[in-house]
């Protein structure tokens, strides 16, 4: 049962995502949820009062859940329509994500971040980068050296845009996250060229 298995967390994004809400109805009756929010990552008592800041405004404010575990347990991913997709996202979220776009450099949510904290993919969820491995690349879209390990994403050839490319994609709902590129910094020498758009930013 879908409900039962989603345990932990209610986060606050910067857009209307109310679509979720809508999905999962039964999920976010009043004092259901605050019985869920009990999230993994040490961060019990924030996402309490996230939850409370999301069911005392409900029309302003909106929630992803997070998955504790396997989220593939919890959710065919894969299996979303473009319909849902978009009542889950922002259009330049779903733009991004699952058309496979671009933000404009500079301009997106976090590649001037430098807070501590995870990256998530913004379609399921799952934790993808760290603000430990993140770099300043100068190229105005958040820049990490390493993934948080190395199924969390999956790389396919792009040989779109007259280039050839690896593009980046969440391993677990096959969302556009952007590319790697061989010229990163030490250890690895990678460039993970992401698009905010793509990602939530969960602080530590
Ligand atoms: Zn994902």
């Amino acid at each position: 049962m879908l409900g039962s298995a989603f345990v932990s967390s209610v986060l606050y994004h910067a857009h209307p995502q109310l679509g979720i809400q809508r999905s999962f109805p039964s999920l976010f009756q009043r004092g259901n949820i605050r019985t869920r929010v009990d999230s993994p990552w040490g961060v019990r008592s924030r996402g309490r009062s996230l939850a409370s800041r999301f069911f005392e405004s409900e029309n302003r404010a909106f929630c992803s859940m997070m998955s504790q575990g396997n989220t593939s347990e919890v959710k065919d991913w894969r299996g979303l329509t473009e319909e849902e997709w978009k009542a889950r996202l922002t259009p330049k979220q779903f733009e991004v994500a699952r058309k496979g776009g671009t933000e404009r450099p500079f301009t997106g949510e976090y590649w001037d971040n430098k807070k501590p904290g995870v990256y998530r993919c913004v379609c399921c969820g799952t934790p993808l980068f760290s603000s430990e491995t993140k770099f300043d690349s100068g190229t105005g879209w958040p820049s990490y050296w390493a993934p948080l390990s190395k199924d969390v994403v999956q790389e396919r050839l792009d040989l779109s845009h007259g280039m050839m490319r690896t593009e980046v994609l969440c391993a677990t709902c096959d969302a556009h996250l952007g590319h790697v590129f061989p010229d990163g910094p030490m250890p690895t020498g990678k460039r993970y060229c992401m698009n905010s758009y793509s990602l939530t930013f969960e602080p530590k």
